[in-house]
């Protein structure tokens, strides 16, 4: 729904809010087409997400942030949030199917660096699409040009 007619007459600190919405609504669209992770995050808030103990920062500097993981077993540590029904990870900011961002992707876990999105490796990932699906978003479809690894993925 295009909502600009709204925004046509007024003007705020002399901007014309639907310039700005217009450039807001492009930025938005550029982002999503260079990384849809940014405006998914589905898979942060379906599976669980595990990892060996010892990638925590208590035992490796830099690693995971250790107040944000709980104990799984003797050998893995799981994200808070992720272990449970209805699981959204501790560290996933913003809002699901729209804008969201990992708050430790430099510190993010193995599991979550090697989860990929579909297409991203010329491949549909199953994981991928299950959890978008869950979320009712669409698969991601094979032609969107998905998350170079220099930018922020939810997963
Ligand atoms: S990997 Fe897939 S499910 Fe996870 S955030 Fe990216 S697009 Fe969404
Ligand atoms: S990528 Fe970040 S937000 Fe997503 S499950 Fe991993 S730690 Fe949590």
């Amino acid at each position: 729904m295009d909502l600009s007619h709204i925004f046509v007459r007024i003007y705020v600190n002399g901007l014309n809010l639907l310039s700005l919405y217009r450039i807001t609504a492009r930025k938005a669209k550029i982002m999503s087409e260079i990384n849809p992770c940014l405006s998914c995050g589905a898979c942060c808030a379906y599976y669980r997400a595990s990892f060996y103990w010892a990638e925590a920062d208590d035992a490796t500097p830099g690693g995971v942030p250790s107040h944000m993981t709980e104990k799984l077993n003797d050998f893995r540590r799981v994200m808070i949030g992720t272990n449970q029904n209805k699981p959204r990870c501790i560290a996933l900011a913003g809002e699901i199917g729209n804008a969201v961002f990992c708050s430790i992707y430099e510190n993010r876990s193995s599991v979550c660096r090697d989860f990929e999105p579909s297409w991203s490796g010329g491949r549909p990932n199953e994981r991928c699409d299950n959890a978008r699906i869950a979320w009712g978003l669409s698969p991601l479809e094979p032609n969107i040009d998905n998350a170079p690894d220099n930018l922020p993925r939810a997963a």
